[in-house]
């Protein structure tokens, strides 16, 4: 969590969260959550302890009870700073004790909690151990739309990382391509991110010419050539909250083909965002952008879902993606970024953060979508 600056919400934002989080989990026939230092833990208490260590720190939130936090004793005087320590019991250990066993009373020796996908399995088997009757399930399969429905600060601070992002590809797009290594295009994107605000940067994916064809490709040494179309796909956090987008631009004048499939990509992107509206399935989105694609005769070469979540990470859920009949939900934030990827030659992706409204889809990145001819 090295960099992730917690965002700035109240300590009752914090106990609503947690409030609401613990009733959820009860809804679904949970004891409670058990939740490690993550972006779990930063959204509930906006507590991101500086490193995650083999020392257990653990939320317990279950319904009708105040939340309490294990911390390690050398800690909590940074846990008790965090915007949510108002709302939540801190309950610290030193080096000697044993904290499984301090965490055990907390918990129904037969209950069974949600834990939070990144917790180590360290400390998962030695809570089991202490309590062999403990039943548990991921956050994530438990309870996916935890997270999912931003509140009107959260979109704006989702809106404002999207804006510095949209700044750092409008400064890339001016710059050298040609005769530049891939990384070295990257480095400059991470510099960007940073310069505009962000305080991580998740990943600067330059594909270009054939490396565009692979979507999560690793940004490397192939020199950019003349004639290159180039994926660009960067995001980080910018105060607490997650930009993701995608533009893909071209080295020089492209060929016919080559503006073809940006024009299929592009309106596939389009069709997507239209199908954004409350009430619509997430597979709706899906399926709308890549109909458009199917259509047009590429339907083989749209080899991902159409979108991910974003809050305080940047994949999360809801995802865009056919059999998720979960219905979209104002306030939910998420990519549209269909893509086509003929292998061996250049690949075509086009990406916007879109947040659900009252009566649709508003975009959060808002850089050009036609083809930018770069240098
Ligand atoms: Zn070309
Ligand atoms: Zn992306
Ligand atoms: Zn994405």
């Amino acid at each position: 969590m090295t960099g992730t600056a917690p965002a700035p919400f109240t300590a009752d934002v914090h106990r609503a969260r947690m409030t609401r989080a613990a009733g959820t989990a009860a809804e679904a026939g949970l004891a409670g959550l058990l939740v490690a230092p993550g972006p779990d833990l930063v959204w509930l208490t906006g507590y991101a302890p500086p490193a995650e260590t083999e020392r257990l720190t653990l939320l317990v939130l279950a319904p009708g009870r105040d939340p309490v936090l294990v911390v390690p004793a050398l800690e909590a005087p940074d846990a008790a700073r965090a915007a949510g320590a108002d709302a939540l019991t801190l309950r610290d250990w030193t080096d000697g004790t044993d904290p499984y066993a301090i965490t055990a009373e907390l918990l129904d020796p037969r209950g069974t909690y949600g834990v939070s996908d990144n917790t180590w399995a360290l400390h998962l088997l030695a809570l089991q151990k202490a309590l062999p009757d403990l039943s548990c399930v991921a956050l994530t399969e438990a309870l996916p739309m935890l997270r999912a429905v931003k509140d009107p600060a959260e979109v704006e601070l989702l809106a404002a990382a999207a804006a510095a992002a949209d700044a750092a590809f409008e400064e890339i797009r001016t710059m050298r391509f040609s005769g530049r290594r891939e990384r070295e295009v990257g480095a400059d994107l991470a510099e960007l991110l940073r310069r505009f605000g962000h305080s991580r940067v998740d990943f600067t994916i330059v594909g270009s010419g054939p490396n565009g064809a692979n979507p999560h490709h690793e940004t490397g040494d192939r020199v950019i050539e003349p004639g290159d179309m180039v994926v660009l796909d960067f995001g980080g956090l910018k105060d607490g909250y997650g930009s993701d987008t995608s533009r893909t631009v071209h080295v020089g004048e492209p060929t016919e083909e080559e503006r073809r499939v940006h024009d299929v990509v592009r309106a596939a992107q389009q069709a997507g965002f239209e199908a954004v509206r409350p009430g619509a399935a997430c597979q709706d989105v899906d399926r709308a952008a890549r109909a458009v694609i199917t259509e047009a005769g590429y339907g083989e070469y749209f080899i991902h879902r159409t979108g991910h979540g974003i809050g305080v990470t940047t994949h999360e859920p809801p995802y865009m993606i056919e059999g998720e009949e979960q219905p979209l939900v104002p306030g939910m934030c998420f990519s549209v970024e269909p893509g086509i990827y003929l292998p061996g030659r250049f690949g075509v992706r086009i990406e916007d953060i879109v947040t659900v409204t009252e009566d649709g889809g508003r975009r959060l990145n808002d850089t050009t979508r036609d083809m930018v001819l770069v240098d």
